[in-house]
């Protein structure tokens, strides 16, 4: 987010600004690729950018005026593709940079989609259902020319879930008089949602998580993992990684984090979070604060909540020995080189996070097939792409000796600038 804990300061404004992060990560993957002058300068901007002003009737009778965009970042490979977030600090740049990091993260796991991110300035806490659903709907209906599953084709992200997806579908239909249920992704599976689509970020995370203990002979039972982030993401991702062994020695949610250097059951915390909202007072760890969670000493850290989390200004206290980045644009690209000569295993999120949208990609096949698969065909498919775009990033890297990061890049930005070749600029 471009809010930032050094907000007063312009080198850290720039640093945590989620647009320069990406671009300067682009520009690097770029020069090194040699890339075309002339595809160069295509990819840098965004194909579109929507801003629409959404008119919702309160509760209280009153008419909320609330602002929300979508950015289409490019559709080379395919329909635009991406969530919604809503959130109070939601800004054009960060939807901007959030697009273009979807464009290389379906290029890093090869799907045939394009990327693009909405957002919508709003807090969901404070809105009831009906009033969440009526901002939802007219934010739909503001959009109605530019989605749909030829096009663009949403998803959940931060604050949204499967019932504001299944209101996008509903609205969407409506206007189409039929269902189109590929309009989005991310819906409840008995409207054409995808089984294994909620779990599927945890679970890409935990496909390359193992990838990466495999690469540097960790055993398992004995790796410790410390999470930021408790929601979809974060707490899903705890789940699964304790049931395959790992030791989960942290973990936190927005107002502060649980430590024990022996482990958390984490369907307990989970369960303490739901009903006390806060992990204060959870009597088997300690209680930090998320600084303190992310500089523990762990094997694995998992980053799964928001942008900006690892900066200039904490790098360097980082312990971990594998970071898989659940969140979106959690480190900056400062820290990065900092974290590259501490030796740290950087799994970034272009690639870390990717099982959320080529799961999105297997709901928006089976809508079109009418034909829904097993949970467990799904998964399969879902490990099958993970592991293979791990290890096509760690040739990528090893090959032309750069971090894992600028090798997720320049492999997106090869694919992304090879077909925008083909297909020819129509100018
Ligand atoms: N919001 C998720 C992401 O950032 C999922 C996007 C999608 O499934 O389209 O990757």
């Amino acid at each position: 987010m471009t809010v930032s804990p050094y907000a007063d300061d312009p080198k850290q404004i720039k640093e945590t600004n989620p647009f320069e992060s990406m671009m300067s990560r682009f520009d690097e993957a770029a020069r090194l690729l040699n890339l075309d002058p002339n595809i160069y300068r295509i990819l840098r901007s965004p194909s579109r950018e929507i801003t629409v002003y959404i008119p919702t009737l309160m509760d209280n009778g009153q008419y909320e005026i609330f602002v929300g965009y979508r950015v289409q970042h490019n559709f080379a490979r395919g329909p635009a593709k991406g969530g919604i977030r809503y959130a109070p600090d939601v800004s054009l740049d960060e939807v901007r940079a959030l697009a273009a990091w979807m464009t290389w993260k379906c290029a890093v796991v090869n799907i045939p989609f394009g990327g693009a991110k909405g957002g919508v300035i709003c807090d969901p806490s404070k809105m009831s259902l009906a009033e969440l659903e009526r901002m939802t709907r007219r934010y739909t209906a503001e959009l109605l020319d530019f989605l749909g599953p030829e096009r663009d084709v949403p998803a959940p992200d931060m604050n949204t879930n499967e019932q504001v997806m299944a209101w996008i579908m509903d609205t969407y239909s409506m206007h189409a008089r039929h269902s189109v249920t590929a309009v989005v992704t991310g819906k409840p599976v008995e409207i054409g949602g995808s089984r294994g689509r909620r779990e599927a970020t945890g679970r890409g995370l935990l496909f390359v998580i193992n990838e990466a203990c495999k690469k540097f002979n960790f055993d398992i039972n004995s790796t410790r993992v410390a999470v930021q982030g408790s929601g979809n993401v974060g707490g899903i991702g705890a789940q699964l990684l304790q049931n395959t062994g790992y030791k989960i020695v942290g973990i936190s949610e927005i107002k502060g984090a649980i430590y024990n250097p022996n482990g958390i059951d984490v369907n307990k915390a989970l369960d303490y979070l739901k009903k006390n909202k806060t992990y204060e007072g959870y009597p088997e760890a300690d209680y930090l604060t998320n600084q303190e969670l992310l500089e523990v000493d762990c094997d694995v850290l998992m980053p799964a909540a928001t942008e900006n989390q690892i900066t200039s200004a904490n790098a360097d206290r980082i312990r971990c020995k594998i970071m898989a980045e659940g969140a979106n644009g959690p480190t900056t690209a400062s820290a990065d080189k900092i974290l590259f000569d501490k030796g740290i295993f950087v799994i970034p999120d272009i690639l870390a996070n990717a099982g959320g949208v080529t799961v999105s990609y297997f709901e928006w096949v089976q809508d079109r097939m009418g034909f829904f698969w097993r949970e467990d065909v799904v998964n399969e498919r879902l490990q099958d792409t993970m592991v293979a775009s791990f290890h096509e990033v760690v040739r990528y890297a090893e090959t032309h000796k750069v971090s894992m990061r600028i090798a997720a890049y320049m492999l997106a930005i090869d694919r992304v600038g090879y077909d925008l070749k083909l297909r020819g600029v129509y100018a």
